[in-house]
């Protein structure tokens, strides 16, 4: 069918507007769907049609496709890192609509370049799904937790006989009441892994629910806990546990913030810690979810996750004289396989920081994006306290009289 039968037939009731896709090339079914749009409300969607990719690439992505939202794109970097999986400089597309955002990493980056570089490791890759089972009460309860810490290995075997590349790491059991989770946590490799932790972990509830009184109420029990603020994420990490540090010389950081390493490190217990914990924050950092959201809008990861992405703790000590700054981010849930990492733009922007697909060995190419991400996150956190600690400093002089 072409654009107007289709058109037509949305109209005459015949078709609903989900279903074009099964009469017409996906790219044909989006304009149609723009020219109902168009005369069904104020907008013209010039725009929004104006994209570049093959629709037909998209479907694993998106339903109901209308076209594409563009968001500008800028870089950072390079950014000097000598990490687990990067040695070297690379460079960071970021994606966002936030006007100095990039200038502010960037300088942040640029200070992390003159004092030689960040180190930076992936401290875990756990990625999880914590199914909910109905048991008779917590007798019951205690014996399920009982079983499943006793037959790791046959939950592992199930688990991973539905994926070439995930690896079953544990299963911590939490009870309450008649209710029991199960957290699983496995090594993903270069994939994000939620699809495939939770594939896998259906396989593994079939051996519980065989094997023990319990019965599966829903796969997922949000103990895991996806795409909502969770201390368990916070305390237990989730996808990559990815920290950055550096030590920045005094005079670097009166060059590229102007101000003090005494200042920056008095604004980040004040904010970062003292604001943070009267806050009841699970985020105890400036903005590390800028970085992470334009990170992961411009690669391809999947932007909820922002939400756990965003569980980070940045430190700051004088360390004789000089600048010493860390940034650890518990939950960064990255990929470089699956998800939107295959499409145009996003593949572009991981062949820019030199990750796209499978890495060698496998699980190498996401790991080196977490600290890619977490050290230009770190820019970040130093590059607005740095401009923070500067115009307080510059208020207190004007101040005082000096
Ligand atoms: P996926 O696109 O579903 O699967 C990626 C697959 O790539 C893996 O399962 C793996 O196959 C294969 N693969 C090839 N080379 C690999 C390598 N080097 N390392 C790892 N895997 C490799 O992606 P996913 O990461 O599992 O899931 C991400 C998607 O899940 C996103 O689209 C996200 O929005 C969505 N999501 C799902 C849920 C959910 O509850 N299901 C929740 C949140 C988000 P094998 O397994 O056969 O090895």
């Amino acid at each position: 069918m072409d654009t107007e039968e289709l058109v037509d037939g949305v109209r005459r009731g015949e078709l609903r507007l989900h279903e074009l896709e099964a009469h017409a090339d996906p790219d044909v079914a989006a304009t149609a769907r723009r020219h109902l749009l168009v005369e069904d409300t104020a907008a013209d969607l010039d725009a929004v049609g104006a994209y570049t990719f093959d629709a037909a690439d998209a479907e694993p992505n998106i339903e109901n496709m209308l076209g594409a939202a563009q968001v500008p794109m800028g870089v950072v970097g390079p950014i000097r890192i000598d990490g687990g999986a990067v040695d070297g400089e690379r460079f960071l597309p970021m994606a966002t609509t936030e006007g100095a955002l990039v200038a502010s990493v960037n300088r942040g980056c640029a200070a992390i370049r003159a004092a030689d570089g960040a180190t930076a490791r992936v401290l875990q890759n756990a990625m999880t799904r914590a199914p909910v089972f109905r048991v008779a009460d917590v007798g019951e309860a205690g014996e399920v937790a009982g079983w499943v810490r006793d037959n790791v290995d046959a939950l592992a075997e199930a688990a991973e006989s539905t994926t070439s590349h995930g690896e079953l790491r544990e299963v911590t059991p939490y009870v309450v009441g008649d209710s029991v989770f199960l957290r699983f946590a496995y090594d993903t490799a270069d994939a994000m892994g939620m699809n495939m932790a939770t594939i896998a972990t259906e396989a593994a509830c079939d051996v519980v629910a065989a094997e023990t009184p319990a019965d599966l109420v829903a796969l997922s029990g949000n103990l895991c806990s996806d795409k909502k603020p969770a201390a368990v994420n916070s305390v237990e990490g989730r996808g990559r546990t990815v920290a950055a540090d550096v030590e920045i010389p005094r005079e670097t950081v009166e060059t590229y913030f102007d101000t003090t390493p005494a200042a920056i490190v008095e604004a980040n217990t004040r904010k970062n810690l003292v604001g943070s914990a009267k806050a009841g924050s699970l985020g105890f950092n400036a903005h590390a979810a800028n970085t992470v959201a334009a990170a992961f809008l411009a690669t391809g990861q999947d932007v909820a996750q922002v939400v756990e992405g965003a569980n980070a703790i940045t430190t700051a000590d004088v360390r004789d004289e000089d600048l010493y700054a860390s940034l650890t981010l518990a939950s960064l849930e990255v990929g470089t396989v699956g998800g939107g990492t295959t499409l145009p733009t996003q593949a572009e922007a991981l062949d820019v920081v030199g990750v796209r697909g499978s890495g060698d060995p496998a699980g190498s190419n996401a790991d080196a994006l977490a600290e890619v991400i977490a050290t230009a996150a770190l820019g970040g956190e130093l590059s607005l306290l740095g401009a923070l600690a500067s115009d307080n400093l510059a208020g207190a002089h004007a101040e005082l009289g000096r």
